[in-house]
């Protein structure tokens, strides 16, 4: 799960973009948010820095100087109810996946996909996850059948990712981040 984008070379203009990895005082991971928002949670000590970036990128403004953080930990437990990390890696099921696609076919872009394709085919191993399922039509699914979509000639539409539930909970560990410093 990384931000779109990441500079591989980080400058004074876009170290904004990285994104850091938030764990909960438990140490669970709970999601990513961008690094200027990591940055003001370690400088109002809603946060500590658990690990910096390496190699240790400095970070001054007229409020705060520390390093960029690779990874922060709020120092107040936040709940976060039903909140699962999925990876394009993670098990899905073929309802959530064609919800994801919005019932429009991966391959032709009909918009009645009632069926769910495994990219890479099952009987060649090819996992239950978000990103080897996408929505089908039933002719797609059935011309293409047990071959990969290179075999078949077929494109992929989209890339089929996990859904992205990070800006919810994003604005989940804002509210609740807010509620603990008015309090
Ligand atoms: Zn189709």
């Amino acid at each position: 799960m990384r931000f779109r984008n990441q500079p591989a070379v980080l400058t004074a203009d876009n170290w904004i973009r990285t994104s850091v990895l938030v764990l909960n005082v438990t140490f669970e991971a709970l999601t990513e948010i961008p690094a200027d928002r990591a940055v003001v949670l370690v400088s109002v000590g809603a946060a500590e820095s658990v690990a910096d970036r390496d190699p240790v990128f400095p970070i001054r403004s007229h409020y705060t100087e520390m390093a960029l953080p690779q990874t922060i930990r709020l120092l107040r437990y936040v709940y976060i109810e039903h909140y699962v990390l999925v990876y394009d890696g993670s098990r899905a099921t073929f309802a959530g996946v064609l919800r994801r696609d919005r019932y429009r076919c991966g391959y032709c872009d009909a918009s009645f996909a009632g069926t769910v394709d495994h990219i890479l085919p099952r009987s060649r191993g090819g996992p239950d996850t978000w990103g080897n399922l996408i929505a089908c039509c039933a002719e797609c699914n059935c011309y293409k059948s047990d071959r990969t979509p290179e075999e078949a000639g077929m494109r992929l539409l989209w890339e089929p990712k996990a859904p992205r539930h990070e800006e919810k909970t994003q604005q989940r560990i804002w509210k609740e981040m807010r509620a603990l410093r008015a309090s």
